[in-house]
Protein backbone atom coordinates (compact mmCIF):
# COMPACT_ATOMS: atom_id res chain seq x y z
CA UNK A 1 0.00 0.00 0.00
CA UNK A 2 1.36 3.48 -0.46
CA UNK A 3 1.02 6.71 1.56
CA UNK A 4 -2.49 7.40 0.28
CA UNK A 5 -4.06 3.99 0.30
CA UNK A 6 -3.00 4.52 4.12
CA UNK A 7 -4.80 7.14 4.79
CA UNK A 8 -2.59 9.82 4.44
CA UNK A 9 -3.50 13.08 2.80
CA UNK A 10 -1.95 14.71 -0.05
CA UNK A 11 -0.78 17.70 1.75
CA UNK A 12 1.62 15.64 3.97
CA UNK A 13 2.39 13.17 0.99
CA UNK A 14 3.74 16.07 -1.06
CA UNK A 15 5.72 17.22 2.01
CA UNK A 16 7.22 13.48 2.39
CA UNK A 17 7.56 12.59 -1.34
CA UNK A 18 9.98 15.73 -1.03
CA UNK A 19 12.10 13.94 1.27
CA UNK A 20 12.22 10.96 -0.54
CA UNK A 21 9.82 8.92 1.53
CA UNK A 22 7.80 7.37 -1.27
CA UNK A 23 6.95 3.79 -0.25
CA UNK A 24 5.72 3.21 3.55
CA UNK A 25 8.55 0.94 5.14
CA UNK A 26 6.83 -1.71 7.36
CA UNK A 27 6.26 0.09 11.04
CA UNK A 28 4.40 2.88 8.93
CA UNK A 29 2.33 0.06 6.44
CA UNK A 30 0.94 -1.32 10.12
CA UNK A 31 1.11 1.67 12.12
CA UNK A 32 -0.09 4.43 9.97
CA UNK A 33 -3.69 2.96 9.54
CA UNK A 34 -4.51 2.08 13.41
CA UNK A 35 -3.32 5.24 14.20
CA UNK A 36 -5.38 7.11 12.02
CA UNK A 37 -8.20 5.28 12.80
CA UNK A 38 -8.09 4.31 15.86
CA UNK A 39 -5.35 5.37 17.61
CA UNK A 40 -5.51 5.27 20.94
CA UNK A 41 -2.54 3.45 23.21
CA UNK A 42 -0.17 1.75 21.33
CA UNK A 43 3.19 0.26 21.76
CA UNK A 44 5.80 -0.53 18.95
CA UNK A 45 8.98 -2.19 19.35
CA UNK A 46 10.71 -0.57 16.36
CA UNK A 47 14.75 0.60 16.08
CA UNK A 48 16.07 4.20 14.87
CA UNK A 49 15.87 3.94 11.09
CA UNK A 50 12.92 1.93 10.75
CA UNK A 51 10.77 5.13 9.55
CA UNK A 52 8.87 5.54 13.16
CA UNK A 53 8.85 9.21 13.07
CA UNK A 54 6.78 9.22 10.16
CA UNK A 55 5.03 6.04 11.65
CA UNK A 56 3.53 8.31 14.99
CA UNK A 57 4.53 11.70 12.80
CA UNK A 58 1.64 11.50 9.83
CA UNK A 59 -0.86 10.30 12.14
CA UNK A 60 -0.45 13.06 14.95
CA UNK A 61 -0.47 15.72 12.68
CA UNK A 62 -3.56 14.50 11.07
CA UNK A 63 -5.00 14.55 14.51
CA UNK A 64 -3.73 18.36 15.04
CA UNK A 65 -6.41 20.92 15.02
CA UNK A 66 -4.55 23.27 13.70
CA UNK A 67 -7.53 26.27 14.57
CA UNK A 68 -7.40 25.87 17.88
CA UNK A 69 -3.78 27.34 19.08
CA UNK A 70 -3.17 25.06 21.90
CA UNK A 71 -0.94 22.38 22.81
CA UNK A 72 -2.47 18.83 21.52
CA UNK A 73 0.71 16.75 20.84
CA UNK A 74 3.53 16.05 23.05
CA UNK A 75 6.80 14.04 22.17
CA UNK A 76 9.39 13.20 24.91
CA UNK A 77 12.59 12.07 23.39
CA UNK A 78 15.47 11.02 25.49
CA UNK A 79 18.73 13.23 23.59
CA UNK A 80 18.15 16.96 22.29
CA UNK A 81 19.71 15.41 18.60
CA UNK A 82 16.86 13.36 18.69
CA UNK A 83 14.12 15.71 19.68
CA UNK A 84 15.08 18.02 17.19
CA UNK A 85 15.58 15.54 14.89
CA UNK A 86 11.66 14.95 15.10
CA UNK A 87 10.93 18.44 15.21
CA UNK A 88 12.48 19.33 11.92
CA UNK A 89 11.25 15.98 10.25
CA UNK A 90 7.52 17.63 11.25
CA UNK A 91 8.42 20.71 9.83
CA UNK A 92 9.23 19.24 6.73
CA UNK A 93 6.53 17.03 6.39
CA UNK A 94 3.94 20.15 6.73
CA UNK A 95 5.53 21.88 4.24
CA UNK A 96 2.58 21.99 1.75
CA UNK A 97 -0.36 21.79 4.58
CA UNK A 98 -2.63 24.49 4.33
CA UNK A 99 -3.29 25.20 7.74
CA UNK A 100 0.23 25.38 9.56
CA UNK A 101 0.85 23.31 12.54
CA UNK A 102 3.55 24.81 14.93
CA UNK A 103 5.99 22.56 16.55
CA UNK A 104 8.41 23.55 19.12
CA UNK A 105 11.70 21.66 20.34
CA UNK A 106 12.19 22.06 23.77
CA UNK A 107 15.30 20.55 24.82
CA UNK A 108 18.60 21.09 26.92
CA UNK A 109 21.07 23.21 25.45
CA UNK A 110 19.61 26.03 24.26
CA UNK A 111 18.50 29.09 26.03
CA UNK A 112 15.55 28.62 28.22
CA UNK A 113 14.43 32.48 28.38
CA UNK A 114 13.90 31.93 24.38
CA UNK A 115 12.34 28.94 24.32
CA UNK A 116 9.77 29.91 26.98
CA UNK A 117 9.44 33.37 24.68
CA UNK A 118 8.83 30.92 21.78
CA UNK A 119 5.76 28.93 24.10
CA UNK A 120 4.10 32.47 23.88
CA UNK A 121 2.99 31.77 19.99
CA UNK A 122 0.33 29.42 19.15
CA UNK A 123 1.76 26.04 19.55
CA UNK A 124 0.43 22.57 18.41
CA UNK A 125 3.06 20.30 19.29
CA UNK A 126 5.51 20.13 21.34
CA UNK A 127 8.66 17.93 21.14
CA UNK A 128 11.05 18.14 24.42
CA UNK A 129 13.39 16.15 26.75
CA UNK A 130 11.88 15.35 29.89
CA UNK A 131 14.09 17.69 31.87
CA UNK A 132 13.51 21.01 29.82
CA UNK A 133 10.46 20.57 29.47
CA UNK A 134 9.15 20.47 33.51
CA UNK A 135 11.86 23.29 34.24
CA UNK A 136 9.64 24.72 31.83
CA UNK A 137 6.30 24.43 33.36
CA UNK A 138 7.93 25.09 36.00
CA UNK A 139 8.32 28.42 35.01
CA UNK A 140 4.77 28.21 33.99
CA UNK A 141 5.97 28.87 30.20
CA UNK A 142 3.75 26.36 29.31
CA UNK A 143 1.19 23.96 30.17
CA UNK A 144 -0.09 20.28 29.24
CA UNK A 145 -3.58 20.07 30.12
CA UNK A 146 -4.32 20.45 26.63
CA UNK A 147 -1.89 17.68 25.57
CA UNK A 148 -4.38 15.06 23.49
CA UNK A 149 -1.57 12.67 22.38
CA UNK A 150 1.72 11.71 24.42
CA UNK A 151 4.35 10.14 22.32
CA UNK A 152 7.31 8.77 24.19
CA UNK A 153 10.01 7.70 21.58
CA UNK A 154 12.91 5.08 22.34
CA UNK A 155 11.70 4.91 25.88
CA UNK A 156 13.92 2.67 27.03
CA UNK A 157 16.46 4.51 26.21
CA UNK A 158 14.89 7.12 28.78
CA UNK A 159 14.68 4.58 31.23
CA UNK A 160 18.15 3.79 31.15
CA UNK A 161 19.01 7.78 31.29
CA UNK A 162 16.87 7.62 34.68
CA UNK A 163 14.02 9.66 33.48
CA UNK A 164 11.78 7.24 35.02
CA UNK A 165 10.43 10.25 37.28
CA UNK A 166 10.09 13.09 34.80
CA UNK A 167 7.91 10.60 32.60
CA UNK A 168 5.63 9.62 35.55
CA UNK A 169 5.38 13.40 36.19
CA UNK A 170 4.60 14.51 32.76
CA UNK A 171 1.81 11.26 32.55
CA UNK A 172 0.40 13.07 35.68
CA UNK A 173 0.15 16.11 33.94
CA UNK A 174 -1.69 15.00 30.95
CA UNK A 175 -4.05 13.10 32.57
CA UNK A 176 -6.83 13.72 30.35
CA UNK A 177 -5.07 12.77 27.21
CA UNK A 178 -6.75 10.44 25.00
CA UNK A 179 -3.96 8.09 23.72
CA UNK A 180 -0.60 7.33 24.69
CA UNK A 181 1.85 6.03 22.11
CA UNK A 182 4.99 4.13 23.15
CA UNK A 183 8.12 3.00 20.60
CA UNK A 184 10.88 1.38 21.96
CA UNK A 185 13.67 -0.64 20.59
CA UNK A 186 13.47 -3.21 23.28
CA UNK A 187 10.85 -4.17 25.67
CA UNK A 188 11.76 -5.32 29.27
CA UNK A 189 10.37 -5.59 32.26
CA UNK A 190 10.80 -1.93 32.63
CA UNK A 191 9.10 -0.77 30.15
CA UNK A 192 6.50 -3.53 30.73
CA UNK A 193 6.07 -1.14 34.01
CA UNK A 194 6.32 2.11 32.57
CA UNK A 195 3.28 0.87 30.17
CA UNK A 196 0.91 -0.24 33.82
CA UNK A 197 1.92 3.63 34.14
CA UNK A 198 0.90 5.12 31.37
CA UNK A 199 -1.87 3.18 29.45
CA UNK A 200 -4.90 1.19 30.18
CA UNK A 201 -5.13 -2.56 29.86
CA UNK A 202 -5.00 -4.21 26.12
CA UNK A 203 -2.98 -1.15 24.04
CA UNK A 204 -2.05 -2.22 20.40
CA UNK A 205 1.04 -3.96 20.25
CA UNK A 206 3.61 -3.98 17.25
CA UNK A 207 6.98 -5.54 16.55
CA UNK A 208 9.16 -4.82 13.44
P1 LIG B 1 13.53 7.21 11.54
O1 LIG B 1 13.52 5.74 11.74
O2 LIG B 1 12.20 7.84 11.74
O3 LIG B 1 14.59 7.89 12.37
O4 LIG B 1 13.86 7.53 10.00
C1 LIG B 1 15.13 7.28 9.46
C2 LIG B 1 15.31 7.97 8.09
O5 LIG B 1 14.55 7.28 7.10
C3 LIG B 1 14.87 9.41 8.01
O6 LIG B 1 15.88 10.15 7.37
C4 LIG B 1 13.62 9.39 7.18
O7 LIG B 1 13.46 10.58 6.42
C5 LIG B 1 13.82 8.20 6.29
N1 LIG B 1 12.55 7.54 5.92
C6 LIG B 1 11.45 7.40 6.69
N2 LIG B 1 10.48 6.72 6.04
C7 LIG B 1 10.98 6.42 4.82
C8 LIG B 1 10.44 5.75 3.67
N3 LIG B 1 9.21 5.25 3.68
N4 LIG B 1 11.23 5.65 2.58
C9 LIG B 1 12.48 6.17 2.58
N5 LIG B 1 13.04 6.81 3.61
C10 LIG B 1 12.31 6.95 4.73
Amino acid sequence: QNFKELGVPDELIQGITELGIQKPTEIQQRAIPFLMEDGSDFIAQAQTGTGKTAAFGLPLLCKVDPKRSEIQGLIIAPTRELAKQIGKQLFRFTKYAEHKIFVEVLCGGDNIDRQAKALQRPTHIVVATPGRLLDLIKRKALTLVSVKHLVLDEADEMLSMGFKKELTTIFGLTRQRGSTWLFSATIPDAIHALVKDCMGPGPQVMKV
